[in-house]
């Protein structure tokens, strides 16, 4: 993300607000907030425009879809440069997390939202089956409101418009104000598929834009970002009555068995905490490792991490971190760590010879539960190692948070690894792998206890974006209802005799 300063405007103009690349510290640019105004304002121009859309094919939604692929794959260069300058973070993360995700998910909604969301005709159970009919409807909410985050900034942006949209919405999409040209890449990248205007439009702001979206009269909003911010958005939707998924923090879990693959699960340890700089919300934040492999893993994992390269510009491998704030958070934990005891193996400062928002990959030893960097969402470039006993304390630990994202169990006992995987507290589970379930859209996506409510992604997303209706046609033209006065004994009589051959015998309540 990228170094926000607040400018002077002149009074009764919007405020404005200068940006700079955390990697170079150089300025990038500057935006006006939009206001209250300006978002009723985006909100009534979506709703005369979402009927049309609504009323349109899925086919025809996909060839504007498709042409947003193409725009992408031919300017990819553009798109990861300008993303790289608010971000600070390595050119193969911002191909691979943003614009290969982008394209997947940009295929994936355009070859199947039309399968997924087609009408369909559910049969009924027991006697009903005589008497009615019953279609499935998938109706547009009308107008959604994406909420996102700085860490992903592009795809986290788009892949929940494009479900929104092929679903038949309206979106207006909010962009963190630290990464606000990535999100309005996506606004650009719409237009330029020529989806009709209206459909898709982005608010640049900060918090209270965002705030403003949650209370102008949108039928949904899609949020991704923090704990504490998630808890302000549910309220507003709550007053509103409106529905709303929440993505919200995690505190992953990395289990290391006895019998692990220890190069792999020292790999995905590596991977799992330090890509993007440690900032996404499934980052590997802890990790458990049983007492038999610790000290071997643990040299292997110091090893890889004392290989990385960190830079700004050129090639490297672990890039800056995108904010101030989020540099302070990293401090004060490892600082915390130190002095409840934790070691230092490699890392443990800010990199001295470059000059932006860059923090060493680190790693910590001898750490425990009352520390925060055990306990809070870090979300840098940290990865503690604890030593559990065996496996059964591993999976106590990794239970004892209050987040629920993500987690990775790594074994050579696939079985295991899958038995192990039902028994964590946690939205998503990987085995041996880092947790990538957000990239895999048949995935349902979502965090329990603090980490959200609801889930993202496939046909659960694409669902979530309408509202499911059923038809009931009554096969014999009402006269069923129309009979149903005058109440009687003997009628009463009637049904309880059915009850008892419906229910009252095991071929009834097979039938049945
Ligand atoms: P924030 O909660 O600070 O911000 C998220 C978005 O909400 C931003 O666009 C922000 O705008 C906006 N916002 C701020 N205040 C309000 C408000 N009162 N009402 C409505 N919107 C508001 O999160 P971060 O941007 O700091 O993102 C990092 C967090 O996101 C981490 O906790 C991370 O784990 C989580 N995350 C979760 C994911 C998941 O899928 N579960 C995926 C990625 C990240 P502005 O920035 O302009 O203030």
């Amino acid at each position: 993300m990228a170094i926000v300063t607040p400018l002077e405007s002149a009074p009764g103009a919007r405020r404005r607000l200068a940006l700079a690349n955390p990697a170079t510290l150089e300025p990038i640019g500057e935006i006006e907030v939009q206001a209250a105004d300006d978002v009723r304002a985006a909100v009534m121009k979506a709703r005369e425009t979402q009927p049309e859309w609504a009323a349109s094919s899925f086919d025809m939604r996909a060839t504007v879809i498709r042409r947003a692929l193409r725009i992408l794959l031919d300017r990819q260069d553009e798109f990861i440069d300008l993303i790289l300058s608010e971000t600070g973070k390595a050119r193969s993360e911002a191909l691979q997390m943003e614009i290969y995700a982008a394209c997947d998910s940009l295929n994936y909604y355009a070859r199947r939202a039309g399968k997924i969301l087609k009408p369909r005709r559910e049969r009924l159970h027991g006697m009903f089956s005589l008497l009615k009919q019953l279609h499935v409807v998938y109706r547009p909410l009308g107008v959604v409101g994406v909420i996102s985050p700085w860490n992903g900034p592009f795809i986290l942006a788009i892949n929940p418009c494009i479900q929104a949209l092929m679903a038949g919405n309206a979106v207006i999409l909010k962009p963190s104000e630290v990464t606000p040209f990535s999100g309005k890449l996506v606004g650009d990248l719409f237009d330029a598929a020529e989806l009709p205007a209206g459909l898709l439009q982005v608010m640049l702001g900060d918090g209270e834009t965002g705030a403003e979206l949650t209370r102008a009269g949108v039928d949904k909003i899609s949020f991704t970002g923090s704990v504490a911010t998630g808890r302000e958005v549910a309220v507003a939707c709550a007053e509103q009555l409106i529905p709303c998924t929440l993505e919200l923090g995690g505190k992953d879990a990395m289990i290391v068995c006895g019998d692990a693959d220890l190069d792999n699960a020292a790999g995905g340890a590596v991977a799992g905490a330090f890509m993007n700089t440690g900032q996404y919300c499934c980052g590997t934040e802890r990790v458990y490792v049983v007492n038999s492999v610790a000290d071997e893993f643990t040299r292997r994992v110091v090893e890889r991490t004392q290989r990385l390269r960190q830079g700004a510009g050129g090639e490297f491998d672990v890039g800056a971190v995108f904010w101030p704030r989020q540099l302070e958070i990293i401090q004060e934990h490892v600082a915390d760590a130190i002095e409840k005891g934790a070691k230092i193996l490699c890392g443990g400062r800010r990199t001295p010879s470059l000059p932006g928002l860059f923090y060493e990959p680190t790693v910590l030893i001898d750490v425990h539960h009352d520390m925060q960097i055990m306990s809070d969402e870090t979300f840098g470039p940290i990865l503690p190692i604890m030593r559990v006993d065996d496996e059964e304390t591993a999976i106590r630990m990794a239970n004892d948070s209050d987040y629920g994202l993500g987690a990775n169990v790594w074994t050579t006992n696939r079985e295991k690894g899958i038995a192990m995987a039902r028994r964590l507290e946690s939205g998503s589970v990987c085995v041996n792998d880092m947790t990538m379930t957000y990239g895999l859209q048949e995935a349902p996506f979502g965090g329990v206890k603090q980490s959200g409510i609801g889930q993202v992604n496939g046909e659960t997303g694409l669902k979530g974006y309408c509202h499911a209706t059923p038809i009931l046609v009554d096969r014999f033209g009402g006269r069923q209802t129309a009979s149903r006065y005058p109440y009687t004994h003997e009628k009463d009589e009637g049904i309880r005799r059915f009850m008892r051959l419906q229910w009252g015998t095991a071929l009834g309540r097979r039938l049945s």
